[in-house]
């Protein structure tokens, strides 16, 4: 970098608030991460022509932009974009829908329509991401799986993350239809599971029963990997479009990618028996929904290269990070252990005065629903809600850590990543003293 356009550079940091000390700090961790940003461009180039390759073999065309509005018969950009989402996903078809709320609309229309009373469902990796828990029934509620008569199980991963292979064979009975498997680790400590890993537990539980639904939430894990669970042989493939797939610019929506018979049952439960896939208007958000997909690869890189600096920074700061600076990446979630409350607090205000929506806002702890102790978050996002764009939340309980993702570029996660880090400076909770290098 030429000497002027450092000194520009630092000027246009210090009109942000960030102090020399922590730029400097900044830039020696990232002058260490070259191979992982290689690694990572490499990965979105790769991703990157997957989706072009997908959208020419389905001819999307100018017409593909334009939506439709009442019944939303004939919708060829809807119609088209499935067919694009079965491509890049290895699936025979997709349901990618803006009537699809969330995420967890997405999983629980796919358990819903593909369950029938009397089943019962497996997770072999532990407990499910929060808001499932009501879905299945773990926790009582309305209109649950359980209230319909379907049943649940849970085998968790041995202490050292890996699959508890004998407990699984047990646990597989005859009323076993369908197994869920989530691949990111979500808001715990066990490890995110690689494509590969998804892989091989799908081949071992085919072997006992090859009839059994094998479902993925592959939320936050989205172009990630040059692999995608549908690769290695799951019948279900399901997201937010406001995590990686819609990059940044889905409004809305979830996708169900997979087996035609699965993706046609999901269909006739999320709008009616006998109208399935060919009602659904998608009124104005199709160009979005393209576009998005478009931008996702190098969207998700950049919130890989986000994650994967704050990991290196903070672990040489001495909190406990997962994953760590080395590892390699499956998600693009980060967590980071401060131990205290303040750090916490502090990380989640310096990310929000890096948005460029409600940067003025100071976020606070609160008691939200759903949650047994307040919670703090920081989401400046041009999507309300959005976790693809720069965003980071953390419970106020031991062990005290934040959870952080996203940044539609890297620029914007690297300057996240140094406001966090001055507001611990500011605060004091991380001495200047630790950012001699
Ligand atoms: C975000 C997420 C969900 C739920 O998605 P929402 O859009 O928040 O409803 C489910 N599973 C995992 C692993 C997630 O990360």
């Amino acid at each position: 970098m030429g000497i002027y356009m450092k000194e520009t550079l630092k000027a246009q940091y210090a009109e942000l608030g960030i102090s020399d000390a922590v730029l400097a700090f900044g830039n020696e961790i990232l002058a260490s991460l070259e191979d992982r940003f290689r690694e990572i461009d490499e990965t979105a180039e790769y991703n990157q022509l997957k989706v072009i390759h997908a959208m020419q073999e389905c001819r999307v065309s100018e017409a593909c932009l334009l939506g439709t509005t009442g019944y939303g018969y004939n919708d060829l950009g809807r119609d088209t974009l499935e067919k694009v989402y079965a491509g890049i996903f290895h699936a025979e078809d997709a349901l990618v829908r803006p009537q699809i709320t969330c995420g967890t609309h997405a999983l629980a229309l796919a358990l819903m329509s593909n369950l029938r009373p009397g089943d019962e469902l497996l997770s072999p990796v532990g407990k499910p991401y929060d808001t499932l828990e009501e879905v299945i029934g773990i926790r009582e509620s309305k209109g649950s799986l359980k209230e319909y008569g379907i049943s649940y199980r849970q085998v968790d991963l041995l202490p050292d993350g890996s699959f508890d292979y004998n407990a699984i064979r047990a646990a597989i009975r005859d009323r076993t239809r369908l197994v869920t498997i989530q691949r990111s680790k979500g808001y715990q400590t066990r490890p995110t599971l690689s494509v590969t890993q998804i892989g091989e537990l799908i081949r071992f539980i085919k072997a006992i029963r090859p009839d059994v639904i094998c479902m993925v939430d592959n939320c936050y894990g989205e172009f990630v990997e040059t692999i995608e669970p549908g690769d290695v042989g799951a019948d279900m493939t399901v997201g937010s479009l406001i995590k990686n797939p819609g990059g940044g610019l889905a409004p809305i929506g979830g996708y169900i990618a997979g087996k035609r018979e699965c993706v046609e049952n999901a269909a006739y439960r999320l709008t009616s028996p006998g109208l399935g896939k060919e009602v659904g208007a998608s009124l104005g958000v199709t160009s979005s929904f393209y576009q998005g997909l478009f931008l996702a690869p190098t969207v998700t890189a950049s919130a890989l290269k986000g994650a994967v600096f704050a990991a290196n920074l903070f672990e040489r700061l001495g909190f406990p990070v997962v994953p760590n600076g080395t590892e390699s990446r499956h998600d693009i979630i980060q967590a980071v252990t401060f131990g205290k409350p303040e750090g916490v607090i502090a990380f989640c205000q310096g990310i929000q005065s890096a948005a460029s929506v409600d940067s003025f806002v100071t976020p606070q702890p609160w008691d939200m629903p759903g949650y047994d102790s307040e919670v703090i978050m920081a989401a400046g996002a041009f999507v309300s809600g959005s976790s693809i764009e720069l965003s980071a939340d953390g419970p106020i309980k031991p062990p005290f850590a934040v959870y952080f993702q996203g940044g539609l570029t890297w620029p914007h996660a690297k300057l996240g990543i140094l406001k966090a880090l001055q507001s611990l400076v500011t605060q004091g909770i991380v001495p200047d003293s630790l950012l001699k290098i």
